[in-house]
């Protein structure tokens, strides 16, 4: 039998509402041991160790909880006796918490994310089943070397690929390119392609794995969408507010109003690194002649959020302009 770690961090899936046909208005109750009590035959797939570092609607995550959560689940990935681990997590933003473990993990161990579009009040749930198929992820042998995943709506999709696509269906996380890796099928955990080993990359794409150091805190960074007739104060409200890096969510391939181009201009000139990202949830931005002379960068494949979450963690580590440069034509 497995030994899984059980990490609850709240969200939808640990939510009640004051009513059962009440959707989309609830309230963090539940704990994650009883979340598991709660599912029949859930224990019998796998020894559960749960924790529970906090139970909140992640659209309140901070990043010194999110920083606190990838330590621990590094820290149990290096355990012997821990082989997978599955985190349930609100899906609001599951994606930033997955591509930030996709960025600072590296373990063959299968890490699962896991949330719920629906609180567990509702007449047709779809917590239960989205944690037991986790857990059924986390648990199979297939699920290892493939990076973090999430376990949605009977999917699996790549943690470095996944992005909350509809605000209430429970077919919520969508997925570019080669993100959906699999499904879960009855219970059976099913891959799309073949396992990836030790020595091969991930079919999802690099990692770049970031220290974690003990701090609890990053970089400050923003996000900035750009639109028609776009003004500048945005961008020198962030210049002014001390900011290290800028990700533009320009229009298109990366194309940017004249008011973001010039605020852009400021921020280079300030020491700000900054990104132009695409506010088109497909495809990538790709470099342009003038990126040198401007010195702005193309996210290439990361969408603004991802970009974001990759230029704090590289500020951090003390990166500059070419050295993120490279790391976002690798990721
Ligand atoms: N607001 C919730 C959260 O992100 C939404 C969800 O979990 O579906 O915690």
């Amino acid at each position: 039998m497995s030994r899984l770690l059980l990490i609850g961090t709240g969200g939808t899936i640990a939510a009640t509402a004051s009513d059962a046909q009440r959707l989309t208005d609830y309230e963090v109750t539940q704990g994650i041991d009883a979340m598991l009590a709660a599912i029949p035959g859930a224990t019998d797939i796998a020894d559960i160790r749960c924790e529970q570092p906090l139970n909140v609607d992640s659209r309140a995550l901070d990043t010194g909880q999110v920083l606190r959560l990838a330590r621990r689940v590094r820290q149990a990935a290096d355990q012997p006796d821990i082989d997978g681990i599955v985190i349930t997590h609100g899906t609001d933003s599951l994606e930033e918490t997955a591509f930030f473990l996709h960025l600072t993990q590296d373990t063959p161990k299968p890490i699962v994310l896991a949330g719920a579009m629906r609180p567990a009040s509702a007449p047709s749930a779809d917590g239960p089943l989205n944690l037991l198929n986790a857990l059924r992820v986390a648990d199979s042998p297939d699920s290892r070397h493939r990076g973090v995943l999430v376990a949605m709506n009977d999917r699996i999709v790549a943690g470095r690929w996944a992005s909350k696509a509809h605000t209430t269906r429970v077919d919520a996380f969508g997925a570019d390119g080669l993100g959906v890796l699999g499904e879960i099928c009855d219970g059976a955990v099913r891959y799309y392609a073949g396992q990836p080993g030790p020595q091969t990359p991930l079919p999802a794409g690099p990692q770049a794995v970031f220290p974690l150091d003990a701090a609890d805190t990053l970089p400050a960074t923003d996000i900035i969408h750009d639109y028609q007739d776009a003004p500048l104060h945005a961008y020198q409200a962030a210049i002014q507010a001390g900011v290290q890096g800028l990700v533009v969510a320009g229009m298109g391939n990366g194309s940017l109003s004249p008011a973001a181009e010039h605020g852009c201009a400021l921020a280079v000139k300030a020491g700000l690194v900054c990104v132009r990202a695409s506010r088109v949830p497909r495809g990538s931005v790709t470099p342009k002649a003038s990126d040198d002379a401007t010195g702005l960068l193309a996210a290439h494949q990361l969408n603004p959020l991802q970009a974001r979450i990759l230029l704090r963690l590289a500020l951090a580590q003390g990166m500059g302009r070419s050295e993120i440069a490279g790391l976002l034509r690798r990721l």
